[in-house]
C-alpha cells in the first residue's frame, strides 16, 4: 500500500531563446520550460510530471497544479489506479475548477503533469516504464484506464476492447521488437528551426541524413520565397528520389485561404504534410484545406495537427469531419496518459496514423513511451516519432536515438524526471547563487524586449 502524502511544483526554464532553438513562424523566441507535479508518497518512490510551456507563462501551470494536486493528497495510489477511468473523471471535476476549463487550457495542462506524475510513481511501483504496464494489460484493463464521456458517438468502450483484440495476436512479437529497440521510428526537427541559418540547415541536414534519419521536418509560413530556399535546400540534402520524407509545419500561421495558397506553392517539394495549417480550434478549416491539397500537380499534400490540440472532443471531431491525415497527440497538453489512451482508440478507430508531437523539453521522454503503446498494444502499425536533440542531458534517463530508431526506455516510471542540480541551476526565478536566471546574462530575455 502506497499512500500520497503531499507534492510540489517547480517551474523549470531553459533560456534557448539566445540561439533561437526553437524557433518557428509563431513563436519566434521560445524559453523551453517545464511546469513540474512532483507527487511524493509514504514509500521512497515519488512520482514526475510535467508539462511542456515555452516560457513566461510556466507559473500560471504551477499555480494550476498546486490548486489540482491536493485532490491526490491522502490517497491511496492503488485504490486510484484500481479504476483509473473513474479517477480521471474525478480529477477534472472539481467544478470551480472545471469552470476555468473545461478540460482545456491551463487548467488542463496542469492536470497532464498531475496524472502523469501518478503514472510516473505507479511505475516505479510496478517496477516497469509506462509502456510496458498498458503492453501487460489486457484489452478490458486498457479500456478502463479511459473515461468515454463525450466520445460514445465515434467509440465505444466495447467497440475499444473488440478493435483492441484484432491485434493482440502479434502483441508479444511487437514487445520483443521494442525490447530491441525497434518499434519506434524517428524523425528529426533539429535541423529546421525558422531562426538557423541556411548555412546551419544544410550542414545539420546532411548529419541527420547520416545519422540513419528517412524522415525531416521544416518549420515554414514566415516569408514564401525564404520557404521555398529553404526547402530546396533541404530537397538537396536529402534527395527527392532516396525514399527520404520531408514534412513542414507552420504553427498556426495561416487563415485557410492563405494555408491552401501557401501549401500550393509548396507542393513541388512534396511534402508528406503540413503540420499545424491554421487554428488549432478550427476543425472545418482543416478539413477545408486538406480536401484542398488531396489534389496538386505534384499529388496530394496532407494535413496534421495536434500539439494544441485541447482534448479528446476535437480529435473525434477533427476524424469525423475527415479533416486529419495524421493525428498528433501532446504528451501533457491533453489530460496525461489516460486521455492519450483514448486518442490512440479513436485514431485506431478512423485508421489514421498518430506522430505525437515530441518537440520540445521533456516531450520525446513522455512520447517513446506513447508511441510504444500505440505499436504494440493499439494499432500493430509503426508510426514515426519526432526526436529533438535538445536538452536531454538534464534528464535522470534521457531518452536517445540510435540507428532511426527510439531507443526503448526500460527504467520503470515515465521517465521525465530531471536532475536535481538541473532544476535549481534553471528553476525561475530561482535562488541567487544557484539558478542561471539571477545572472548577468540573464537579464537579456528578462529585461529585453517581448519578441512577438
Ligand atoms: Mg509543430
Amino acid at each position: 500500500m502506497v499512500k500520497i502524502t503531499g507534492f510540489s511544483t517547480r517551474d523549470v526554464r531553459f533560456p534557448t531563446s539566445l540561439d533561437k532553438t526553437g524557433s518557428d513562424a509563431m513563436n519566434a523566441a521560445g524559453d523551453y520550460s517545464s511546469a513540474y507535479c512532483i507527487i511524493t508518497t509514504d514509500s521512497e518512490y515519488s512520482g514526475h510530471g510535467m508539462t511542456f510551456t515555452i516560457g513566461r507563462g510556466n507559473e500560471i501551470v504551477c499555480a494550476a497544479i498546486s490548486l489540482l494536486a491536493p485532490m491526490v493528497v491522502g490517497k491511496d495510489l492503488d485504490e486510484m489506479t484500481a479504476d483509473w477511468g473513474k479517477t480521471w473523471r474525478y480529477l477534472v471535476s472539481d467544478s470551480q475548477l472545471r469552470w476555468i476549463g473545461p478540460e482545456k487550457g491551463v487548467i488542463h495542462l496542469a492536470l497532464g503533469a498531475v496524472v502523469n506524475a501518478l503514472w510516473d510513481i505507479w511505475a516505479k511501483t510496478l517496477g516497469k516504464p509506462v509502456w510496458r504496464i498498458i503492453a501487460d494489460m489486457t484489452p478490458e484493463e486498457y479500456v478502463r484506464c479511459v473515461d468515454f464521456r463525450y466520445i460514445t458517438d465515434a467509440i465505444t468502450p466495447e467497440e475499444a476492447i473488440s478493435l483492441l483484440k484484432e491485434v493482440e495476436s502479434g502483441k508479444q512479437e511487437r514487445i520483443k521488437e521494442a525490447e530491441a529497440s525497434k518499434a519506434v521510428p524517428a524523425y528529426t526537427t533539429s535541423a529546421g528551426w525558422l531562426g538557423y541559418s541556411k548555412d546551419k540547415l544544410k550542414s545539420l541536414l546532411e548529419q541527420s541524413v547520416e545519422q540513419g534519419y528517412r524522415h525531416f521536418k521544416l518549420k515554414v509560413g514566415a516569408d514564401l520565397e525564404d520557404d521555398k530556399t529553404r526547402l530546396r535546400i533541404a530537397r538537396e540534402a536529402i534527395g527527392y528520389d532516396k525514399g527520404n520524407i520531408l514534412m513542414v509545419d507552420a504553427n498556426q500561421v495561416w487563415s485557410v485561404p492563405e494555408a491552401i495558397t501557401w501549401m500550393q506553392e509548396l507542393a513541388e517539394f512534396k511534402p508528406w504534410f503540413i503540420e499545424e495549417p491554421t487554428s488549432p480550434d478550427d476543425i472545418l478549416g482543416h478539413a477545408a484545406i486538406r480536401k484542398a491539397l488531396a489534389d496538386t500537380p505534384y499529388g496530394p499534400v496532407g494535413v496534421a495537427t495536434g500539439e494544441m490540440c485541447q482534448n479528446r472532443v476535437i480529435f473525434k471531431q477533427l476524424l469525423q469531419a475527415g479533416a486529419l491525415t495524421v493525428l498528433q497527440p501532446d504528451a501533457c497538453r491533453v489530460g496525461g496518459v489516460n486521455e492519450v489512451l483514448a486518442i490512440l482508440l479513436l485514431a485506431r478507430k478512423f485508421g489514421i496514423p498518430i506522430v505525437p508531437h515530441s518537440g520540445g523539453v521533456g516531450l520525446p521522454e513522455y512520447t517513446q513511451h506513447l508511441s510504444t503503446i500505440d505499436y504494440v498494444v493499439v494499432t500493430g502499425k509503426k508510426s514515426v516519432l519526432e526526436y529533438v536533440d535538445h536538452l536531454h542531458e538534464h534528464f535522470v534517463h534521457p531518452s536517445s536515438v540510435k540507428d532511426g530508431y527510439y531507443v526503448t526506455p526500460f527504467e520503470p516510471g515515465y521517465s521525465v524526471e530531471m536532475k536535481a542540480e538541473s532544476m535549481d541551476a534553471f528553476e525561475y526565478p530561482g535562488q541567487e547563487g544557484k539558478s542561471w536566471w539571477r545572472s548577468e546574462e540573464a537579464k537579456t530575455i528578462i529585461d529585453g524586449p517581448r519578441v512577438v
